[in-house]
């Protein structure tokens, strides 16, 4: 039985059969996974290198199957997507992270992923401000991740969406940058205020001249355009270093704190404060 639950937990990359039968599954699981309370949102804390002491978290899904154990999000974010199912669940994280968000003692920033199918979705900024009246968490303090592929997708459809966002005072932030192609000149295009450096740049910095190179010539590129720079994936000092002299403006990553659950996030916000 063991070896049957150690093929089940197995990653999919150990054959197509297998992976279909396991999306199916999961397909399968979903609402009822939402019902019985198997999803969750932890808190990755997001830190500002200047000396404003603003700070900030990424809310990230996880479902904690009762068989599979912990599911990565990746895996079930892309059956959600194959199966019509992803408004749902981002209506789920957005729920639960605003009202979470709304009720923290410090006034810090709330960032949520979006999939490239939610900027298709005409129904989602109405749906964003609701949440945003009915909890009473101000405009400002949310931001929505996306990243390039997915805005360029349907560009126009997605930038209509998202300029709706915008207008309502919510901020956009272009995610795992460094790994589509946009061109300058698209990005301008864009109403978003923050590029998050993609943390395959990032990971091995100390490291890599290579690296050094492309991170600092996008973070010239970002604030050339007036955009706020992040990097995820910061996993030690000498990186974080090295992102300082840079002029990197905001961290995330496990050198200050792996994703939290809301509990511990909360633990985690009040021995930061200031
Ligand atoms: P992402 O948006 O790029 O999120 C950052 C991922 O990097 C997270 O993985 C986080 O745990 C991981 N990470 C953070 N710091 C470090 C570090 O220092 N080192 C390393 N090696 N990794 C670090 P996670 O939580 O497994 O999420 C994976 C992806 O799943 C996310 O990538 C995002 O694309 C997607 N995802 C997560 N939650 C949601 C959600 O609510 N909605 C949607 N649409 N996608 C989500
Ligand atoms: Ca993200
Ligand atoms: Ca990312
Ligand atoms: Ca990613």
């Amino acid at each position: 039985q063991g070896r049957l639950e150690q093929q089940r937990v197995s990653r999919y990359e150990t054959g197509w059969d297998e992976s279909h039968l396991r999306r199916l599954a999961l397909f399968g699981e979903f609402r009822q996974a939402l019902e019985d309370s198997q999803l969750d949102v932890y808190y990755q804390p997001k830190l500002w290198l200047d000396d404003s002491g603003s700070l900030g978290a990424e809310a990230l899904v996880r479902w904690r199957h009762p068989e599979m154990g912990m599911i990565n999000p990746e895996e079930f974010v892309a059956v959600a997507e194959s199966t019509g199912q992803i408004g749902l669940l981002t209506r789920w994280v957005l729920r639960r992270a605003i009202t979470q968000a709304a009720n923290w003692s410090v006034p810090a920033h709330l960032s949520v992923n979006l999939s490239a199918l939610d900027l298709l979705d005409d129904d989602l900024p109405d749906f964003v401000v609701g949440l945003l009246s009915e909890t009473e968490l101000p405009p400002e303090r949310l931001c929505l991740e996306i990243t390039e592929s997915a805005i360029m997708r349907e560009a126009d459809k997605s930038l209509h969406n998202l300029e709706r966002l915008r207008a309502q005072g919510i901020s956009l932030s272009i995610d795992d940058f460094g790994t589509g192609y946009s061109s300058l000149s698209q990005l301008k295009k864009l109403p978003v205020s923050e590029l998050k450096i993609d943390k395959s740049f990032i990971l091995n910095l100390d490291q890599s001249e290579d690296d050094q190179l492309i991170v600092r010539s996008t973070i010239d590129l970002g604030h050339t355009l007036g955009l706020t720079i992040t990097a995820e994936g910061v996993e030690n000092q000498a990186i974080e270093k090295l992102l300082l002299a840079l002029g990197c403006d905001r961290v995330q990553g496990f050198y200050y704190s792996k994703p939290l659950p809301h509990r511990d996030f909360l633990d985690w916000l009040s021995g930061a404060e200031r």
